[in-house]
């Protein structure tokens, strides 16, 4: 099978690469490297041993989307192209939901041109809000979202379900990722923020790596054992892992499938803290500042559908995932830069 996927220099999506090249699948990606850097598709190439083709285009291009599907005969799509940023999407909600739900559109309009009807979709467990229960299982209700970053999550999870009612030559699967974090055991390829990161492990690893002086623990008066935030980290190889599973449920003609991606662990800001620095040895200095406005206190996920129904389950704890972090973030400190 031959998989297009959009915005596969990026953080998960190159992941997610290797693991389809491993798993011998064919891949085209579409970056339009606005959040990335042409050197992830390098080192892709470099770790799997096999060139990558690469187009670097914009999903909001209707003809160059039209183009490339004319020119590569592509099965399936797993789309990762969007802005991500929740505090910028505060700022420039326009520009998120004409990427992300504009992107999408064409994107997909652009396969429905092409007769190809195999969608998986990156959403977030941000679709759960301030969940009403945990562990979050799939049925948990989708709550009002607190930023438009999320919003364009919630709506297209809509916009894809109801492509799929009209026409059930669609397969649409929906992953509701919890937050990924760790990197390629290479550490080739990793995280790579634009600026100050806004993400707990990538500013812990630019506190150790020396860029930032201290970190900012968001609240330590949330309802949770230690008072700070409890989320559900997963390691990005065993995400993209979870995204090859997907496509075998996709053979299966499965129609509309959505899916939680996480580990069913839920763990607090000082602990990642704390293993980060027992497995690295690197001293995290941090102070207690306000809570950050939309956060919740805690977010973990149930994982026993994707476990059943896919056979998929995260194999790596928090200890391989801030071994592996480090690791991507010592021999990079830069990030992609030199
Ligand atoms: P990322 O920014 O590293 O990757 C996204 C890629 O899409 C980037 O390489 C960017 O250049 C590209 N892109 C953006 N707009 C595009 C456009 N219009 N045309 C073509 N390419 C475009 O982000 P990521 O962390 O790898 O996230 C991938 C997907 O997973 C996103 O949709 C994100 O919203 C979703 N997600 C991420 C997280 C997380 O914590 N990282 C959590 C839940 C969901
Ligand atoms: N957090 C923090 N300091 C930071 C970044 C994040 O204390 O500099 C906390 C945040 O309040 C939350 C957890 O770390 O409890 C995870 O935040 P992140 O932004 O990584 O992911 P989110 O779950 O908010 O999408």
């Amino acid at each position: 099978m031959r998989i297009l996927v959009t915005g596969g220099a990026g953080y998960i999506g190159s992941h997610t690469v290797i693991a389809l090249i491993e798993n011998g699948y064919d891949v085209v990606v579409i970056d339009n490297l606005s959040n990335s850097s042409p050197k992830s598709i390098e080192r892709i190439e470099q770790i799997t041993g096999r060139p990558v083709s690469f187009y670097e285009a914009d999903i909001l291009d209707k003809k160059a989307m039209n183009d490339i599907l004319d020119k590569e005969k592509i099965d399936a799509c797993i789309h990762f192209a969007g802005l991500k940023a929740v505090g910028e999407s505060v700022q420039k909600p326009w520009e998120y939901y004409e990427n992300n739900l504009q992107g999408t559109l064409v994107l997909v309009e652009a396969m429905k041109n092409h007769n190809v009807k195999n969608f998986i979709f990156s959403s977030s467990a941000t679709v759960y809000g301030d969940p009403e229960f945990v562990p979050i299982t799939e049925e948990c209700p989708k709550k009002a979202c607190t930023n438009p970053y999320g919003w364009t999550k919630s709506m297209l999870e809509q916009i894809l379900t109801d492509i799929q009612k009209a026409d059930s030559e669609w397969n649409v699967i929906l992953l509701r990722y919890f937050n990924p974090i760790g990197a390629h055991k290479s550490g080739l390829i990793g995280e790579n923020p634009n600026g100050i990161p806004n993400n707990l492990m990538p500013y812990i690893t630019q506190v150790a790596v020396g860029k930032l002086k201290e970190l900012g623990i968001f609240g330590n008066d949330y309802d949770t054992p230690d008072g700070t935030g409890v989320r559900d980290y997963i390691h990005v190889v065993d995400l993209a892992e979870g995204h090859v599973k997907a496509l075998n449920k996709i053979k299966e003609n499965c129609g509309l499938k959505i899916y939680n991606l996480g580990t069913g662990n839920g763990v607090s800001v000082l602990e990642l803290v704390k293993t980060f620095e027992e497995t690295t040895g690197q001293k995290i200095p941090y102070s207690i500042k306000p809570r950050r406005a939309g956060d919740v206190a805690t977010v973990y996920a149930s994982s026993a559908l994707a476990e059943k129904e896919l056979g998929w389950k995260a194999r790596y704890g928090i200890r391989e995932m801030c071994e592996d972090s480090w690791r991507w973030q010592s021999m990079n400190p830069n990030g992609f830069e030199e």
